[in-house]
């Protein structure tokens, strides 16, 4: 395993291709500071004792102890304890952990390139294990790049006026393929050793083009990262705190004419058609395992809002008025559910032929779809419980002038019991979190990320046998004479693969 200190000296040798406005940086740009002060923590606690048993796992490929953020399940302990994972380093950065994308998108590869290679006599899975054991070995971050600008929402990929609105294949050579498009809305680009592109959707046989998938290194030539950074704003008078350190950068990556050489390459439609529909497969796969990172980190994100709306709703003096307990059992019962979610997701989960642990879908979406559709709800009760103050707050210059400091400090008292300082960290603390930039980025990320609300009810209705269903009211109203016994009548991820198999065997 690796230490932050490799990781940050690794960025350092990158070549310089982040644009933030017009300005074209390396990765020492102290705005990208935010986002890798979150990753730290993921290294950090991999080496320390009292995290390990979550943070670190044993690679199936060589046996050696790596970081949980390299690992492929093999099991549904390793799905409980990435979900766990995932839940208690999200609190020590107040939202998003960041490094969950790149190895959800690798679990998913790990699935369908080993079923592409079994039914189409390719060598995906062949070169996806030897560039996990690169990846596991060098302790590497990816960001996952799924999102395609997509154009027209309703016409397919080769429908589009601009055939570049999804990344697509525009010459397969003999060493590898030449990609061009961008995908949009990236997390953590500029500060991930690797990119891993993977299809957004599923793909007809004219759209065989945008059948791909690959990893390439984060600086590759032609790759182009326009980058919008965000980070909370600091303290000039030693009110430092370590939630105030962190930050995030969302990205366009352009791929403009991008060579990829052959081992890095895990799908591709452009030479072989028959290739196309895993690439639907495979966008699936990944919203799925992301779906289940999901059920660990939103309900962190739903604590870090119930803790401080409790504190605030003490510093307000009314922490035992019964409206604010009911506000908070709210958000505890969010979290708990979307929890719960994932980790019943896990107890059904089934072993794919790979070898790799799939979490139940049905289940991981509905946490999901709960988690998206509550969040500006969850927002809202710390707002109502804060005040107006944390929107309004005078800047912090004017608690410290010798003039006006001390007046400042005066009017802030609340709470007899608390210290006008503590008010005022505690308010600037939710106006980061609420009110600010990076606010209104987590609240979006919190219902499109990972799919919008509507991505996981398709995923949803497309496994519930909703026939079956019926036949609960058909007996209650004397319809049908039986009810056979009624139980969750869901297509597993097994008989999920079963049936792709079987689809993909009528189109040969
Ligand atoms: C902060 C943040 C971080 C993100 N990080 C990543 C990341 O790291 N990697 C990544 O790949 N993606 C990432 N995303 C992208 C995220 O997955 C997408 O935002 C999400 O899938 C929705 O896609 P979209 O933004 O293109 O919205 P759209 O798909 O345009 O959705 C807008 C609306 O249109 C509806 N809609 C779309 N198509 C149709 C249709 N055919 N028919 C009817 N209705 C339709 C949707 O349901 C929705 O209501 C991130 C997003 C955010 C906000």
């Amino acid at each position: 395993m690796k230490t932050f200190e490799d990781y940050y000296n690794r960025l350092l040798k990158m070549k310089p291709n982040v644009y933030i406005g017009d300005e074209k940086v390396d990765r020492s740009d102290p705005r990208l500071r935010g986002g890798m002060n979150i990753i730290h923590q993921t290294f950090d606690r991999a080496h320390d004792e009292k995290f390990a048993d979550l943070c670190v796992a044993t690679s199936h490929l060589t046996g050696e102890k790596i970081n949980r953020f390299t690992h492929i399940h093999q099991n549904k302990e390793d799905l409980l304890k990435k979900q766990l994972m995932t839940r208690v380093l999200c609190h020590r950065v107040g939202g998003c952990i960041q490094r969950c994308m790149g190895i959800d998108s690798l679990n998913a590869l790990s699935v369908i390139t080993y079923e592409c290679d079994q039914a189409l006599g390719t060598k995906y899975y062949v070169n996806f294990k030897k560039y996990m054991k690169y990846f596991q070995e060098n302790d590497l971050v990816a960001s996952c790049a799924q999102t395609d600008t997509k154009g027209d929402r309703l016409k397919r990929p080769h429908q589009q006026e601009d055939p570049d609105q999804y990344l697509r294949v525009i010459e397969t050579k003999e060493d590898g393929i030449v990609v061009r498009g961008c995908k949009i809305s990236i997390t953590n680009t500029p500060y991930a050793d690797e990119l891993i592109a993977v299809p957004t959707r599923f793909m007809g046989p004219e759209d065989k083009d945008y059948a791909v998938a690959f990893a390439l290194p984060g600086d590759w030539d032609g790759v182009k990262l326009l980058t919008r950074p965000a980070w909370f704003q600091k303290s000039k008078h030693g009110l430092d705190a370590p939630g105030l350190l962190l930050g995030d950068a969302e990205t366009f990556i352009i791929f403009d004419d991008v060579f990829v050489p052959n081992e890095r390459v895990f799908l591709n439609g452009h030479s072989d058609p028959r290739q196309t529909p895993y690439a639907g497969f495979l966008a699936l796969m990944f919203a799925h395992y992301h779906r289940h990172s999901y059920t660990g980190c939103k309900p962190a994100m739903s604590e870090v809002l119930a803790s401080t709306a409790a504190l605030v709703a003490e510093y307000n003096g009314i922490e035992k008025t019964s409206h604010v307990r009911d506000k908070l059992s709210h958000l505890i019962g969010t979290a708990e559910l979307v929890f719960a979610a994932g980790e019943a997701s896990a107890y059904h989960s089934e072993i794919a032929p790979s070898g790799t642990c799939i979490p139940d879908e049905i289940l991981t979406n509905a946490g999901r779809r709960l988690a998206g559709e509550e969040i500006y709800n969850e927002y809202k009760v710390v707002a109502d419980l804060a005040g107006g103050l944390c929107a309004t707050l005078p800047l912090e210059g004017s608690f410290f002038s010798e003039e006006v400091g001390e007046l400042a400090m005066k009017y802030l008292k609340r709470n007899p019991k608390v210290k006008p300082e503590n008010i005022y960290r505690c308010m600037r603390g939710i106006e980061n979190m609420i009110v600010s930039d990076l606010a209104g980025l987590m609240q979006v990320a919190g219902l499109h990320g990972g799919g919008s609300p509507q991505m996981e009810t398709i995923a949803m209705m497309g496994r519930y046998d909703v026939e079956k269903l019926k036949d609960i009211s058909k007996y209650l109203f004397g319809i049908r004479k039986t009810l056979p016994r009624y139980e969750r009548p869901t297509v597993t991820p097994r008989k999920m693969l079963e049936k792709f198999r079987k689809v993909l065997e009528m189109k040969k």
